[in-house]
């Protein structure tokens, strides 16, 4: 047969109960016949509990000790799922990060996976074992402990499918695929069961959490299928592939699939918009603004500039809210330096995005989703746009009106609440 990766997220390994039940489920899959590699998260939610703990005893986070502290969480869980194997009989063993060989550069915090060696994934492989591997982890070219980010255990599992050549990536988590928008917010989405990595890539760039970005990066690159799914009802997902090639192998034109104009309505809360009032129209200014937040590994999203009056002009951009001290110090001194009016922030925003392949050949697609939020009185702060994406910053204290009206208004309502269970995350 072949080889399966499965990625288990916080919740599906959440309390002894669960991580039994992912054990037996990877006995289930090697009943089959496949070779297994596990890559798993920390239990439930503690990852944060760990960055609170950071926070009661210190300001000061110096990235090399907080990756230190986080790639704990997922050790302890690989180490109880390798446990919890060998008591049913399955023969299993534990890796960290950096026993796989997953070569980061040097970033802490973020850091980006540059290699994986997966020597010793293969080894354990051939030798019938199920090999567990902490996700979220890996070690730089410094011969550091280094992190990949939040939600980076997804990255993990599709770059190690990648370096396996496995059939699939499952990705096991709390809800039961992707879905047309969080249900969490959204209960009439609906579940998608299909989508292109290119739309997954737009869905995970504009913040859905269900997939960190990177990994669905990884997947297109290497073209790992990704089967999105859920471990407390293991039925199946949504998959995640390159669509033209699926729809070529279709026997028939009928079975081929349309692009849908709009595949998923996405919300982002973790942003902060920041405004530089009153700074010089003139060539150079925002590379002197945006090139040290650039040095600083600070992501900046949507920039908006306004036209200038009288060669003066406001610039308007939002960063992680993660990142938001650090742009701020370096902003302030920029804006110093050019003379600027002064700068704001606001961190009661949302990013609402519309994602649908369908766009390219559907024009309107905007104007329509601008309509139905001046319907619904929702004023927007910034707009960006890609080929298949359509983007808007509002307040935050309108997501769940924006997400639900838009949901609607497009089409994309299942006819029935969100029923699978949503467990409550711990
Ligand atoms: P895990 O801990 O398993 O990695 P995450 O919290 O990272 O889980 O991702 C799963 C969550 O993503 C769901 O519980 C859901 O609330 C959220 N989510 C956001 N957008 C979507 C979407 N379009 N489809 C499905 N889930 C979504
Ligand atoms: N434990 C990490 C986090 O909570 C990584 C992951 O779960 O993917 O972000
Ligand atoms: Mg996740």
């Amino acid at each position: 047969m072949g080889i399966v990766v499965q990625k288990y997220g916080g919740t599906s390994v959440a309390d002894p109960e669960r991580i039994k039940a992912v054990a037996e489920h990877v006995a289930f899959t090697r009943s089959h016949g496949n070779d297994v590699v596990v890559v798993v998260s920390a239990m439930g939610k503690t990852t944060d509990n760990l960055i609170s703990l950071a926070n009661q005893v210190s300001g000061t986070h110096p990235g090399r000790e907080l990756d230190m502290l986080l790639t704990t969480g997922e050790r302890i869980s690989m180490a109880l799922v390798c446990m919890a194997l060998a008591d049913i009989g399955i023969d299993a063993v534990s890796f960290t990060g950096s026993q796989v060989g997953i070569i980061t550069d040097t970033v802490h915090t973020k850091a980006k996976i540059l290699e994986v060696k997966g020597d010793r994934l293969r080894e354990a492989l051939a030798a019938g074992k199920v090999a567990v591997v902490a996700g979220f982890q890996g070690v730089s070219t410094d011969s550091e402990i280094t992190t990949l980010g939040r939600g980076g255990s997804d990255t993990t599992a599709v770059a190690l499918a990648a370096a396996v050549n496995a059939d699939v990536c499952e990705i096991y988590t709390d809800v039961t695929g992707v879905f047309s928008a969080d249900p969490r917010i959204v209960p009439q989405a609906r579940k998608l069961q299909h989508l292109d990595f290119e739309e997954m890539l737009e869905m995970a760039g504009a913040g859905s959490k269900v997939l960190a970005l990177r990994s669905v990066e990884f997947a297109r690159n290497h073209n790992v299928p990704l089967h999105v799914r859920s471990s407390f009802t293991w039925e199946h997902g949504t998959w995640v592939l390159d669509m033209s090639a699926f729809n070529a192998q279709q026997s028939s034109k009928e079975n081929a699939m349309e692009d849908p104009i709009i595949s998923g309505v996405v919300h982002e809360t973790g942003e902060a918009k920041v405004t530089v009032f009153g700074v010089a129209d003139k060539p150079g200014i925002s590379a002197a603004l945006f090139e040290p937040l650039a040095d600083a590994n600070v992501n900046v999203d949507m920039i908006v500039q306004n036209t200038s009056k009288d060669g003066i002009t406001d610039i308007s951009f939002t960063v992680p809210k993660s990142d938001l001290a650090t742009a701020l110090k370096i902003v302030n001194a920029v804006a110093g330096e050019l003379g600027a009016a002064g700068v704001t922030h606001d961190e009661a925003v949302a990013k609402i995005s519309l994602v649908g392949a369908g766009m390219k050949t559907s024009p309107g697609v905007a104007a329509k989703m601008f309509r139905v939020l001046a319907d619904a009185d929702v004023n927007i702060e910034m707009i960006s746009t890609s080929t298949i994406r359509v983007s808007v910053v509002v307040g935050a204290a309108n997501t769940e009106k924006a997400l639900r009206t838009l949901h609607t208004a497009f089409g994309l309502d299942s006819g029935q609440a969100y029923s699978a269970p949503l467990p409550e995350r711990k």
